[in-house]
């Protein structure tokens, strides 16, 4: 007889006194440490905003678009997941407000609802109840991790903690509440203070809801005595506050939890008792030793615009690119450093005595962007690393910047330009396809751009080739412009190697010189980044870190 599966289990993490405090980390984290324990796990992101999706959003207000698989456009916690739990997933994963009253909507107007009055509650909680259980058990995952955006007491995320209580009333030994709540220590003070948290679980608990377990994240450990404090007035157990302190590396969160025997804490609770550790933790521990063990540093500049947001920098926006750099990092065993660079400074007075600065650096990144400001300024660094054999890595924008910067300084065609930039050039060396076309004309801009994972086929002899050491590959993409078919030959002719295109050679999907006219200037129209993990590095990364070494 088949051996009948167990029944789902599940986890909320919510957030407590403040957001940005690292629920998302906890959240990947608590997945790590019960897979380490033999268990499959899924997770999904709760947005509570009404975007149906997170593209159409600015990357300064909401942080990176993290694209998955099947090109749905996400927030950047589900990079996150991804790139602890080394599994991929889909946009049943993840659901915001928008998301699920459209459905609700759509249904009511199917007569799905049977002429019922459809109401807030129950339907909306209901449908996100339905949509939990119906991905966890498509996903075989014993245990579904659910992170609710925001902190508790918003009024945008009620309805999600609605689900929880209606949830946990249905069957209360396999759901638990994990929240994830900020512990001040006031400059002033100088001592921890968890009243805030305090009042948080009071929040939370007018809901119907109380927490199970409380991550307490501060600057420093937790003492006993804050341990104590929050058990009495929080009404947990004091083992079930788990101390949280910022750590110099995110992939040692789930060690972390692990000094507080955090997993035998959720197994217990979730009934899943007698688990032995797999041994997965400790290969997770040993690379994430190499982060503090390296100490030689590789520098590298990453050139893009969304970096300034009023007096700060926001490198949130590019998070799966420093991950990326991070993990291939770990291989090569060297510290990464990062500096973020304006393009805009390119391209004001002074300009090329800027450029110059960049040979302090071993390589540099120009990252995915869109739109017009500060274009000129990554063509001329792009130049800049050509004509000076610095190590060039270019994602999606910087490839197709990459080609233009070839057009005009090797072919010669001087105005050649991405149509994105310039809908009038003579020379339009990225142009956008025809289906794009009529999008824009139809201002259809959400989710209808060229998303998610295609097969790309590697041309034999190439870095790309080298690097991957495969025939094809699976890349994410999430662009509306393509190198123009109608100069690819005369680019080649011009000695660019295109290393990888769409099986039927149409779309251009690397670009690269050859080794014996440059150490690395190679470029993808897909997103690397989004499919490079902690345990599995990117290939090409890797090939790019090491070429920035060899700078050295
Ligand atoms: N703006 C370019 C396009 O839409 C590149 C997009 C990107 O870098 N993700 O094609």
């Amino acid at each position: 007889m088949a051996k009948q599966k167990n029944k789902a289990k599940y986890i909320f993490v919510v957030g407590g006194v403040m957001s940005g405090v690292g629920k998302g980390i906890t959240t990947s984290s608590i997945g790590k440490i019960l897979q380490s324990r033999g268990l499959s796990v899924t997770t999904f992101k709760i947005d509570p905003y009404i975007n149906v999706d997170a593209g159409t959003m600015n990357p300064t207000e909401h942080g990176e678009v993290f694209v998955l698989k099947d090109g749905y456009e996400t927030d950047q916690d589900m990079g996150n997941y991804e790139r602890f739990l080394n599994i991929e997933l889909s946009r049943e994963n993840y659901m915001t407000t928008g998301m699920v009253y459209k459905s609700v909507i759509e249904r009511e107007r199917n007569l799905e609802y049977q002429g019922k009055c459809v109401q807030v509650v129950p339907h909306i909680p209901l449908e996100v109840i339905a949509r939990i259980k119906k991905t966890t058990k498509k996903n075989a995952a014993d245990v579904a991790i659910i992170e609710i955006g925001g902190t508790v007491g918003e009024y945008e995320n009620i309805l999600f903690l609605e689900a929880i209580r209606m949830m946990k009333i249905e069957s209360p030994k396999d759901v638990i509440t994990v929240m994830v709540s900020f512990i001040p220590t006031p400059s002033t003070i100088g001592e921890m203070k968890t009243k805030p948290t305090q009042h948080a679980v009071r929040t939370l608990n007018s809901t119907g809801v109380q927490p199970d377990i409380i991550i307490a994240r501060a600057s420093r450990p937790l003492d006993e005595k804050r341990k104590e404090k929050i058990a009495i007035f929080c009404s947990v157990r004091k083992e079930d506050v788990i101390s949280a302190p910022d750590v110099e590396s995110i992939y040692d969160v789930p060690l972390n939890f692990e000094k507080d025997y955090l997993s035998d804490i959720l197994l217990a609770k979730l009934g899943l008792k007698n688990r032995k550790h797999t041994g997965a933790l400790e290969e997770w521990a040993k690379v994430a030793k190499r982060i503090h063990q390296a100490t030689e540093e590789v520098h590298i500049g990453v050139v893009g615009k969304y970096f300034k947001t009023g007096d700060y920098v926001l490198s949130d926006a590019y998070i799966s690119v420093i991950e990326a750099i991070k993990h291939a990092s770990c291989v090569i065993g060297k510290k990464a450093v990062l500096t973020w660079i304006d393009s805009t400074d390119f391209e004001e007075a002074g300009g090329e005595k800027k450029l110059a600065e960049l040979k302090q650096y071993d390589g540099i990144i120009i990252p995915g962007g869109f739109g017009t400001r500060g274009i000129e300024g990554k063509i001329a660094v792009i130049q800049y690393c050509r004509e000076n054999k610095l190590p060039y890595f270019g994602l999606c924008y910087g490839m197709q910047l990459l080609v233009v910067e070839y057009a005009r300084h090797i072919l010669g065609l001087k105005d050649a330009h991405t149509v994105e930039v310039n809908p009038d050039t003579k020379h339009p060396v990225v142009d956008i396809m025809p289906e794009q076309k009529e999008n824009m004309r139809k201002k259809n801009y959400g989710a209808t751009m060229r998303l998610g994972h295609y097969l790309a086929h590697l041309i034999p002899k190439t870095i790309a080739e080298g690097a991957y050491g495969k025939e094809s590959v699976m890349e994410r993409h999430r662009h509306r412009y393509e190198v123009n078919p109608a100069y690819v030959g005369a680019l080649r002719e011009g000695g660019l190697v295109f290393s990888a295109t769409s099986p039927d050679g149409v779309l251009m999907e690397i670009a690269e010189l050859p080794k014996n006219k440059h150490p690395f200037f190679l470029a993808t129209q897909f997103h690397p980044e989004f499919q490079s993990s902690f345990l599995y590095p990117h290939p090409l990364f890797v090939a790019f870190l090491k070429a920035c070494v060899k700078k050295k």
